[in-house]
């Protein structure tokens, strides 16, 4: 019996834009280095990995070239941290946070217990995704196992790459979306059996206590040996507001701050992806910085909720690596050029400056190795895995410099026009 033939190389025309080329020995964070080229050709073999991406020259490419100019072609972007059950609550948020999760998020996170309801939004969650451009994300569920089993086909019809996880709740919350520890841990080993490696490593299962305050001690350790099991990334929420601090060290009074709670259950390690992290001590940044965890920068949502700033330098005093995330539906979009947006804006606030090439950078590469991708997706470059947009520019953007600044500031004349995951066009 013969193997199906793999697909043939696609080759694409446009003007390149991409993080640099991580140095040889993989070393040191990817910094703000890019690189553009005005006219390039970008080549994925049938493997879905990108086979060249070069200046384009008549006869470099055996078949037929695609062009796509004035489009840009550069890497698709990482949403590190987003909520599938807030996709129909964007804009509800007036903070604070534990004031509007009460009012707005709790009853809607219960409505997923309707396998219905689940299965519309979770439709429309991957739709609006994609349509942003994004093309992995990282996700919270609701605290229900057929919303999350309902958000992973989604997922998988889509096309996307998704790490997704059972939001995990056993205290302080309303009895519909509170859900005992063994029930729990026992609902999320299945969702790792089912989906963990799926879609030929598209999917990934993540454990995902949805905060300190509403998880048992017990809880939160069961849940980090299921991640040790299995390797997981562990996302979860951190030092969002001051009052949440406060609730978490109420709930855990042996821990001596915020993460040292994480830290002494066992969720604190080089796979844990934290959410927020505005409200720091400098003693958390150390041990955050030491135990080799990432940050997942929300600006967004922090400007919409009130939250406060989170202070970049202090991630890249201590080279903590930062992605950023929309934070829907505490954020109000789904597309990641608001959250690079706000992201400039979160630093000058701080009397900081942080370069469109940085947010940029940020959002694909800098996302991917903070998410443990960083060798697989981020760039184009020979070897990668073909995740990536075509992004029609208008005719008069030239450069460098103009089109950096018309991607990170200026979706509405910048549309979307494609969407590839591993060479496959997902979008339109
Ligand atoms: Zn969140």
């Amino acid at each position: 019996m013969s193997a199906p033939r793999p697909e043939s190389p696609r080759a694409y025309r446009g003007r390149l834009l991409t993080p640099a080329a991580a140095p040889a020995d993989g070393a040191g964070s990817p910094g703000a280095e890019v690189r553009y080229l005005d006219d390039a050709l970008l080549v994925v073999g049938g493997d879905g990995r990108v086979v060249r991406a070069a200046p384009f020259a008549p006869g470099a490419f055996a078949g037929p070239v695609l062009d796509l100019r004035p489009a840009v072609l550069m890497p698709g972007f990482i949403d590190a941290h987003v909520h599938f059950p807030q996709t129909r609550v964007i804009g509800s948020a007036s903070g604070p946070l534990l004031q509007w999760l009460e009012r707005s998020v709790f009853p809607e996170e219960a409505r997923f217990r309707d396998d219905g309801y689940a299965a519309l939004v979770a439709g429309e969650f991957t739709g609006r995704l994609l349509a942003s451009g994004t093309t992995t994300c990282v996700v919270f569920s609701s605290s229900d196992a057929a919303a999350t089993d309902r958000l992973f086909r989604a997922l998988q019809r889509a096309g996307l790459r998704g790490i997704a996880g059972l939001t995990l709740m056993d205290q302080r919350c309303p009895a519909e979306l509170c859900v005992p520890r063994d029930e729990a841990i026992a609902a999320a080993r299945d969702l790792v059996q089912r989906w963990h490696g799926e879609g030929s490593g598209l999917l990934e299962f993540a454990i995902t206590p949805r905060f300190a305050p509403t998880c048992s001690r017990a809880l939160m350790e069961a849940a980090a040996r299921l991640a040790a099991d299995h390797g997981l990334l562990v996302q979860t929420h951190v030092a969002e507001t001051p009052a949440e601090g406060e609730a978490a060290l109420r709930e855990h009074p042996w821990a001596r701050d915020y993460i040292d709670i994480y830290d002494r259950v066992g969720l604190l390690s080089g796979r844990a992806v934290l959410a927020h992290g505005i409200h720091l001590s400098p003693r958390e940044w150390d041990r955050i910085a030491a135990a080799g965890a990432a940050l997942v920068h929300c600006p967004d949502s922090n400007f919409f909720l009130g939250s406060g700033r989170m202070r970049l330098a202090e991630a890249r005093a201590r080279a903590v690596p930062v992605a950023l995330g929309s934070d829907v539906g505490a954020g109000r979009s789904f597309d990641m050029r608001r959250s690079m947006s706000s992201a400039f804006d979160n630093a000058l606030c701080l009397g900081d400056r942080v370069t469109p090439a940085e947010l940029f950078v940020t959002a694909t590469q800098g996302a991917a190795d903070a998410i443990g991708l960083g060798r697989v997706i981020g760039s184009l470059e020979p070897g990668k895995e073909a995740d990536f947009l075509a992004i029609r520019l208008p005719e008069y953007v030239h450069g460098e410099a103009e089109t950096l600044q018309h991607l990170v500031f200026a979706p509405e004349a910048a549309a979307i026009q494609r969407v590839f995951v591993r060479g496959k066009l997902v979008y339109p």
